[in-house]
């Protein structure tokens, strides 16, 4: 991971801006562009240098991970850290209000700006900067494609646990319990997020998170899961069902898996994200099934599970190689059934490949 290049690249930004300096407060987004993995951090970015403030907790660990940044470890929270070494270093011009520091508007408390704002000196405005770091964060480099690879990988490995676990009578808490096990014990950080077990008609919630119901002798259990290896996640859904399907069920499943394949066959460079969006949307359409596809198609996927872009409707943005994305359309027939499938993506120079290596056919319990 190239972290001066990613910074250089922002600089570049800052320079087409009004800004003169930006605050990254985002723990990915420090993460992406100076490497430190711990919890307490605030990098500050101008025009000509790079400043990464922690505190006494994490000297040696930012030590060892940051590159491309001169490292100020404070006595006060990162962020305090940065405004007290900004009004004691930065020269600003005189006049209040001349140099514009820029904050991640997404990143800070009302608190926090606060806090910022009364630390700082009289001549430094707050502004809001752009999302440049979600932006460049999109595609991502062969390092990042490895990375992503080996934690779907991983993931994909731990669906034979579920598959061994999921019975009629098991709680579903048991069945993410074998799964998070068998994650931690195959390497993983970390799951990428709460594991999603959902059974008979809590199958038709799209985030039926795992709860002590036991699993019904006969239906549908959609399973959601993904890890964090090397901080990057994995996501994938599978749906399972539990006794013999009937042929209302069967059916379902079918359209569900059709529309997912529809959508990924669309996915190539120069094709818009709500074109993918609507490839699914048609298939379930055409079933009849449209008015239960109630979430977009997707979503990218790096060092957090829900990252820019959006496959959905509305999006315009046009697909580019190294973007990865899920492909994840569902069915939700309330108090009844839910199916949904979930593959991870990366779009290459013609087309994209399929990372998740599991199969799609229905599979009975
Ligand atoms: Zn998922
Ligand atoms: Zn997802």
């Amino acid at each position: 991971m190239n972290h001066k290049l990613r910074q250089q690249k922002l600089q570049r930004e800052l320079e087409q801006s009004r800004l003169n300096a930006v605050l990254i407060t985002s723990l990915p987004n420090i993460r992406y562009l100076c490497g430190f993995t711990g919890s307490a951090a605030a990098l500050l970015v101008s025009k000509s240098q790079s400043i990464f403030f922690t505190d006494g907790r994490y000297i040696t660990q930012a030590q060892t991970e940051v590159h491309g940044s001169r490292i100020v470890v404070g006595r006060k929270a990162p962020l305090i850290s940065a405004a007290e070494w900004f009004r004691g270093k930065a020269k600003c011009p005189g006049a209040p209000g001349k140099f514009t520091l820029g904050i991640e508007a997404e990143h800070l408390t009302v608190v926090d700006r606060q806090r910022l704002a009364r630390s700082l000196a009289l001549s430094v405005r707050l502004g809001v900067a752009s999302p440049w770091v979600e932006k460049a964060r999109i595609l991502k480099d062969a390092d990042e494609i490895k990375s992503i690879r080996a934690a779907v990988l991983l993931g994909a490995g731990l669906f034979e646990v579920v598959l061994k676990t999921i019975g009629p009578g098991v709680r579903e808490t048991e069945v993410a319990a074998e799964l998070e096990y068998a994650a931690r014990r195959a390497g993983a950080e970390s799951m990428s997020f709460e594991t999603i077990i959902a059974s008979g008609p809590r199958s038709a919630l799209p985030h039926g998170r795992a709860s002590t119901a036991p699993i019904p002798s006969r239906g549908f259990v959609v399973c959601d899961f993904g890890v964090i290896l090397a901080g990057y996640c994995s996501d994938m859904t599978r749906t399972v069902h539990v006794g013999r399907p009937t042929v209302e069920a069967r059916r379902t499943y079918e359209a569900v898996r059709e529309a997912q394949q529809a959508a990924v066959a669309t996915v190539k460079p120069g094709v818009s994200l709500s074109e993918v969006d609507g490839a699914a949307r048609n298939v379930l359409k055409r079933h009849g099934l449209g008015r239960y596809f109630t979430h977009s198609t997707g979503h990218g996927v790096g060092l957090e599970i829900h990252e820019a872009p959006r496959v959905a409707k509305g999006q315009n943005e046009l697909l580019q190689p190294g973007m990865v994305i899920t492909i994840e359309p569902g069915v939700y027939i309330p108090g009844k059934c839910g199916v949904r499938i979930e593959d991870m993506v990366v779009v290459t120079d013609r087309g994209c490949e399929i990372l998740t290596p599991t199969g799609k056919e229905m599979i009975a319990v």
